[in-house]
């Protein structure tokens, strides 16, 4: 016999829970399939197993979209403040960091029991280790979802799919699939909060890095963001370098200053002056880590006594510690990208109901639209917020 629940959501993930636990309040009957093993894998391993649930500063800006707006009514009517109430109705501790991040105090799994706890309440049933087979449209808002194991109809259809990151833990390219079958348009994907990996040439010099971090400014064009850098092994990574994964295009460089608190030319001739026999690298040291400063200065001038460098010698180590320059070869991909570029196209789908505006009954919600916010909560509170949002109308 064919199940008839009235809401489906494919997809136990964040945007998935939010919605059941909202249609489920106004009493849907709702049916979650998910093909992994358990709900939230996501959630689990999110911001360190610590979850960086929401941000104090959440705004239109902090996300990436062809269609830039497109996020604002959901973010208003289901805000950072709403999805806090609900963490202090659980008891769960969370403390802010720098930027406004908010994260749990124990771990992520308090996150993910709370939504499993509101969904119980609110009568949602789980189907997982599920695999969807085929969907169809019967007619207006009626569709047809066919897996191993068993065939359901419901009236409302949820892709709450996620993106392309962490293939290891269930993400699967499922939701982009289905908006194609319904004509749905869905833009080139790419790997986004995701560290740059370095050509061969400069992973050899910098080999001795790895584990580095410093605070500096990378840029790109109009864009410079200001963070850690951290040096890895394979190239580069740290907030800073993981932000500019979500503007960066194949090919083009980035430039950074690893000192953008000082003016380096300025400071070096007053060293100058007032300590003329000091090497330089060991004044530089006063600002750096040692390996970096060796590696990144010529080992001529790095060696030389401050008093034998000229002014043009200074602008040549400003240039090298103040405007780097590199080009990655590319990024470490969907294995470790914390989020998916791209997706399906917000144009059409309403950013009132998260209903697609030419198949009534079909809904998406989360990281499945082309909406990517920046590092700091910012993923998952478009989550909760496009979940919610459709929660009201499934
Ligand atoms: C390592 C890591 C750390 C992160 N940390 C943070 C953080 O601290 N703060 C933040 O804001 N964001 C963070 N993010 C991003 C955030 O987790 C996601 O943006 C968010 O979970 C997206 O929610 P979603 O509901 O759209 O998708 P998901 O939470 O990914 O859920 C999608 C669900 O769909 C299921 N699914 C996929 N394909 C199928 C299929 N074919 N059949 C059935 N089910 C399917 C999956 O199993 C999964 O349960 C992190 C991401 C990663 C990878």
């Amino acid at each position: 016999m064919i199940e008839k629940p009235e809401v489906i959501i494919i997809g136990a993930g964040a945007s998935g829970l939010m919605c059941a636990i909202e249609a489920g309040k106004r009493r849907r009957r709702v049916l979650i399939i998910d093909h992994a093993q358990k709900p939230g894998q996501k959630i689990l391993v999110s911001g360190g197993r610590c979850c960086n649930f929401t941000n104090y500063h959440v705004d239109t800006g902090n996300y990436i979209s062809r269609n830039p707006d497109f996020c604002k009514s959901a973010l208003s009517r289901y805000g950072p403040e709403d999805f806090l109430a609900l963490v202090k109705k659980h008891r769960i501790s969370y403390s802010e960091r720098e930027h406004g991040q908010l994260f749990c105090t124990g771990n992520s799994r308090n996150i993910l029991n709370m939504l499993l706890a509101e969904c119980k309440q609110a009568g949602v049933s789980f189907r997982l280790d599920s695999k969807i087979e085929k969907i169809e449209r019967l007619g207006e808002r009626l569709f047809k979802v066919y897996s191993n194991r068993g065939d359901y109809a419901c009236r409302s259809l949820v892709v709450a799919t996620g993106g392309l990151s962490l293939p290891a833990i269930g993400a699967s390219p499922l939701g982009y699939e289905i908006a194609g079958q319904f004509q749905i348009r869905v833009w080139p994907r790419s790997p986004g909060l995701v560290p740059f990996t370095l050509p061969p040439r400069d992973r050899g010099r910098l080999s001795t890095l790895s584990g580095i971090a410093v605070p500096a400014v990378i840029s790109r064009k109009r864009h410079s963001i200001g963070e850690n850098i951290l040096f890895t092994h394979r190239g580069l990574s740290g907030p800073a370098a993981l932000q500019m994964s979500l503007y960066w295009r194949p090919g083009e460089a980035l430039t950074i200053n690893f000192l953008p608190e000082i003016d380096l030319a300025q400071a070096l001739k007053k060293h100058r002056q007032q300590h003329p026999q000091r090497k330089v690298k060991s004044m530089l040291a006063e600002y750096l880590p040692q390996r970096l400063v060796t590696v990144m200065v010529r080992s001529d001038l790095a060696e030389s006594p401050l008093q034998a460098i000229s002014d043009k010698k200074i602008r040549e180590i400003s240039a090298e510690l103040q405007q780097w320059t590199v080009t990655p070869g590319g990024t470490e991909g969907f294995q470790t990208a914390e989020v998916t570029l791209g997706g399906v196209d917000c144009d059409t789908i309403s950013s009132k109901t998260m209903e697609a505006r030419q198949v009534a009954g079909l809904f998406f919600t989360g990281e499945v639209l082309d909406v990517s916010g920046w590092l700091g909560g910012y993923n998952l509170q478009w989550a909760w917020s496009s979940g919610w949002c459709a929660g009201q109308y499934v």
